[in-house]
């Protein structure tokens, strides 16, 4: 078995000469600096020999009978095979001209007769060292090369995936929010050229719909870092409301750091949805109404005296026939929100009018609880709906209630805060320009808000719990009351929570300026 110390050879050196001393002297010589050495006399076996198995390196005698050194290296570097072995000249000693042919034919050095031991081996090391690293950088060109073929087949797909998607796709730069590109359907999504949208932001398209929709889906890709079909409506060229699913991620282009946003357009699903929602609310209604009216009759007695457990059984059909009807109204409430049926009645009123009405209608549910209601109200004038900002802090103040135990405290409160522009309000509607706004608070030390589930409860029959509204008497449609009343006061809601300390819901309103 060969030992460890047997080390492979530093590199094989074919010498061809036809001065059997020269051969003697160069192949004991290269030996014995750890080259393996191959030897010829002749330039046509030379040829042979570097062909069949082609060395790192080549020294050749130019002098030569038969075939001369010249002519071997023009044939050298005529064959695909030997063509990159570099060929070091041995020449006689001021033979200038020589020397000069020898680089013309295609050699990388020449080293002369009588031969400098240190020279030679300086030499060939140093184009031993050249080849290596062009081989090396060869192979490096190669990956490269490859590297790039591989890319560009990427990019080839990933752009036609872009440009035929049949979803509006969009690319905008991360910081500024500006489209650097759009594919072909998200401009039939939105009406604009590729020329009014690339380099511009949604908000300079006027895509959102509104303000609060811009600010909430930002914050929460913010959050979390990536957005996954996030419901949202935008606005299109035309003015047309349209519903999509959004997604988004961040990518890398040419190292800067972007957003690709990918939209379903689900305008159409949302319409039918919201058809058959208020189809099937509408017909509910006179029914239901029908029913009310004879559990009253028969609740009256005027049909005869009821049993104790009749009655029972009458006061279940009652309190759930009531929450039927509160429901159907709620769905239809929202839908004339949503489609605009429903005006607001903005007038002047003030905030602690409303904060106080909303609290002694709430007063009997929070004494049934045995919880506390404490309102601090403060003394604002408000442009606004009383009666639906009433039903906001009433729904409010129920779900405080609601969701606190027994001894429990709710606390009202408002403050002035300065409109640091942030909360994104400033749009039409609102005749008095405002600089300050409202904030309004309600919170409570009941079980609390997972964090995932602070934003969609805010969407119609998103409850925390799926048996809250049955549980707690809701219908899953108050927040999405709430929250449409507030976006129609140009106004934002949220809520903030700490599970099992409880929550804090915020009212913010833009104020009329004094
Ligand atoms: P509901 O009629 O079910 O109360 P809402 O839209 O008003 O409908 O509320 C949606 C859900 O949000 C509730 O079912 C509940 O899961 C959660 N929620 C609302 N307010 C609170 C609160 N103060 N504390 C804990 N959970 C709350």
């Amino acid at each position: 078995m060969p030992s460890q110390s047997v080390s492979t050879p530093r590199a094989d050196i074919l010498v061809i000469d036809d001065t059997p001393e020269n051969l003697n002297l160069l192949s004991a010589m290269l030996t014995e600096q750890g080259y393996k050495v191959r030897s010829v006399t002749k330039g046509s076996t030379g040829l042979r020999g570097a062909t069949a198995a082609p060395p790192d390196l080549i020294l050749l005698d130019i002098n030569m009978p038969g075939m001369n050194g010249y002519e071997v290296c023009e044939h050298l570097k005529a064959n695909e095979r030997t063509r990159e072995i570099p060929v070091i000249f041995i020449s006689a000693l001021g033979d200038v001209l020589d020397k000069v042919k020898g680089f013309g034919v295609g050699g990388v050095d020449y080293v002369t007769k009588p031969f400098q031991v240190e020279e030679v081996l300086a030499r060939i090391e140093n184009h031993l060292t050249i080849r290596r690293l062009q081989k090396q950088l060869q192979t490096q060109n190669e990956q490269l090369q490859q590297e790039i073929r591989s890319r560009q087949l990427a990019e080839e797909r990933f752009a036609k995936a872009f440009r035929s998607s049949p979803n509006p796709i969009a690319i905008a730069t991360l910081e500024e929010g500006r489209f650097i590109d759009v594919n072909p359907s998200f401009l039939r999504f939105c009406g604009y050229s590729l020329e009014e949208v690339i380099g511009h932001t949604a908000t300079e398209l006027d895509l959102p719909s509104s303000s609060q929709t811009l600010a909430d889906t930002i914050k929460k890709f913010q959050e979390t870092g990536s957005l996954h079909n996030q419901e949202v409506e935008f606005r299109t060229k035309t003015g047309e409301l349209k519903t999509i699913l959004l997604s988004i991620e961040f990518i890398d282009i040419a190292n800067v750091q972007c957003t690709l946003l990918i939209a379903n357009d689900i305008t159409e699903r949302k319409r039918l949805e919201n058809e058959f929602i208020s189809l099937v609310s509408h017909e509910l209604r006179t029914p239901l109404t029908s029913i009310m009216g004879a559990l009253d009759i028969l609740g009256a007695g005027k049909l005869g005296t009821m049993s104790e457990q009749a009655q029972k059984v009458l006061s279940i059909a009652t309190s759930n026939t009531e929450r039927l009807i509160r429901l159907v109204n709620d769905i239809l409430d929202l839908e004339r929100m949503k489609s605009s049926k429903i005006v607001m009645h903005k007038m002047k009123c003030n905030a602690a009018d409303i904060m106080v009405d909303a609290t002694e209608a709430m007063q009997a549910l929070a004494d049934n609880s045995q919880v506390q209601l404490v309102v601090n109200s403060l003394n604002v004038e408000l442009w606004a709906d009383s009666d639906r900002l009433l039903q906001t802090l009433t729904n409010l103040i129920s779900n405080a209630i609601k969701f606190s135990e027994m001894g429990d405290t709710v606390w009202i409160s408002a403050e002035v805060i300065e409109d640091t522009g942030t909360h994104g309000y400033g749009e039409t509607g609102n005749p008095l320009s405002t600089s300050n706004s409202l904030l309004i608070t309600v919170r409570d030390q009941g079980r609390g808000i997972p964090e995932d589930k602070l934003q969609t409860i805010f969407e119609r029959f998103q409850q925390v719990d799926a048996s809250d509204s049955r549980k707690k008497g809701g219908t899953g449609l108050g927040l999405a009351i709430c929250r449409n009343i507030v976006q129609q006061h140009n106004g934002r809601i949220w809520a903030e929570s700490t599970i099992g300390e409880g929550s804090t819901f915020y009212v913010l309103l833009p104020l009329p300026s004094s």
